[in-house]
C-alpha cells in the first residue's frame, strides 16, 4: 500500500528511496541528492516544491558569490574559529560570514550570511540532564537573523527593519561540550562584539552567567544610559540658561537616540555597502 509504494523526486524525477526521501508540504518528495542543493540551515520538509525551487536558485547564487569573493582569499583575510566540526569563518572585508558544520560540509553549495542580516547573537548553554556533574551539555553561539519565516517555516512577524535573510532565522554553533574549557565560542563572540560595536566581555576562565544577556539588551542599556546623561545635561543647561550647552546636550541626545535605534532595528547596517559591493562584483559581471 501507500507506505511502501515507490515515490519520485519532484526535482530530478528519480526514484526517492524510502529511508532517505523527505515529504514536502505539498506532498511532493525530495530525494537525498536534491536535498544537498538546499541550505544546511533550513529543513526542506517544512516547505513546498515551488519554495524550494526558488531556494535552490538562491543557493546557486550563493555558491558563485563564494567562488568569486571568498575562494581566492588566503587565510590571513579570513578569521576562522573552529572547534571540532563546528565553527564560523568571518570575512570582514566583504561583511559576511560562513557557518561551518558537518551538515554544511555535505552540501553542494557554499553559503554566506551578511553581517547586516544579523538581528542579534548571544552565547547559549544547554543544561546537562545526565548525572556526570557537568552543568552544561552544549554551549556556543546562537545567531538570529531578521527573516520573514521562522525555523518551522511559519511566517515570522518579528523580523521588521533592516536587511532580512530570506530563509534562515536562527543558527546555533555548538562550539563547546561544557563551559569549563570554553575558548572557541567566546573568542568568536568577542569578534562579533567588535564587529557590532558591543562592549567586550572577559574571555578568561569559564563562561559566567553574565554572558547570557542578549547583545541588543546590552546595546539598548548603554544607549539608554547615554540618553539619561544627555537629558541631565539638557536640564542643567536650561537651569543655567546656557544656550550653547543646550545645543550640545540636544545633539548628544540625538546621537544617543540614533544609537538606540541602530541597536534595536538595524544591527550591522554599516556593513551593507561592502556586502552590496561584493554581491555586485560576483553577480553582475558575468
Ligand atoms: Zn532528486
Amino acid at each position: 500500500m501507500g507506505l511502501f509504494s515507490k515515490k519520485t523526486c519532484c526535482f530530478c524525477g528519480k526514484e526517492a528511496g524510502l529511508l532517505s526521501r523527505k515529504k514536502l508540504h505539498d506532498k511532493n518528495y525530495i530525494c537525498k541528492d536534491c536535498e544537498k542543493n538546499c541550505s544546511a540551515y533550513i529543513e526542506a520538509s517544512n516547505f513546498d516544491k515551488e519554495f524550494l525551487q526558488n531556494h535552490i536558485e538562491y543557493m546557486k547564487k550563493q555558491n558563485s558569490l563564494y567562488e568569486k569573493e571568498v575562494a581566492p582569499l588566503d587565510n590571513s583575510q579570513k578569521e576562522r574559529y573552529v572547534s571540532g566540526w563546528n565553527g564560523i569563518n568571518f570575512i570582514d572585508s566583504i561583511g559576511m560570514f560562513e557557518v561551518l558544520s558537518p551538515k554544511y560540509d555535505k552540501k553542494n553549495a557554499k553559503e554566506l550570511f551578511r553581517y547586516d542580516q544579523v538581528q542579534d547573537f548571544e552565547y547559549y548553554t544547554v543544561a546537562n540532564s545526565s548525572q556526570d556533574g557537568k552543568k552544561y551539555s552544549e554551549a556556543g553561539i546562537e545567531i538570529k537573523f531578521r527573516c520573514p519565516i521562522d525555523e518551522n517555516g511559519w511566517k515570522n512577524n518579528d523580523s521588521e527593519g533592516g536587511r532580512q535573510h530570506p530563509y534562515v532565522s536562527k543558527i546555533r554553533i555548538p562550539f563547546e561540550k561544557n563551559t569549563d574549557d570554553a575558548t572557541c565560542g567566546s573568542l568568536a563572540k568577542a569578534h562579533m562584539n567588535k564587529l557590532f560595536g558591543r562592549a567586550s566581555e572577559s574571555v578568561a576562565g569559564s563562561i559566567k552567567e553574565s554572558f547570557t544577556g542578549t547583545g541588543t539588551q546590552q546595546a539598548q542599556a548603554k544607549a539608554g544610559i547615554e540618553s539619561l546623561k544627555s537629558l541631565g545635561n539638557l536640564a542643567k543647561a536650561a537651569i543655567q540658561n546656557d544656550s550653547e550647552g543646550m545645543e550640545n546636550a540636544k545633539s548628544e541626545l540625538k546621537n544617543a537616540a540614533t544609537d538606540m535605534m541602530n541597536a534595536t532595528f538595524n544591527y550591522g547596517a554599516k556593513y551593507t555597502q561592502i556586502a552590496d559591493d561584493a554581491e555586485k562584483r560576483a553577480w553582475e559581471n558575468n
